[in-house]
């Protein structure tokens, strides 16, 4: 199965991705998180998309 998954912050559909607290992130997201500095706003924004993501797994 190849891109069964899609990325929770960018939606892209990716296999080459990561699952960071079970959610799926993809590589370029990833590198995006790491380099964004904690208080920056995109990061507030890359926490919220993950906090989204892994409630709705939780609910679901
Ligand atoms: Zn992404």
């Amino acid at each position: 199965m190849k891109f069964n998954e899609s990325c929770s912050i960018c939606s892209k559909k990716t296999d080459d991705g990561i699952h960071l607290l079970q959610v799926y992130i993809c590589r370029t997201c990833e590198q995006e998180i790491v380099e964004t500095p904690a208080d920056d706003p995109k990061y507030q924004f890359f926490v919220q998309q993950m906090n989204k993501a892994h409630r709705s797994i939780i609910v679901s």
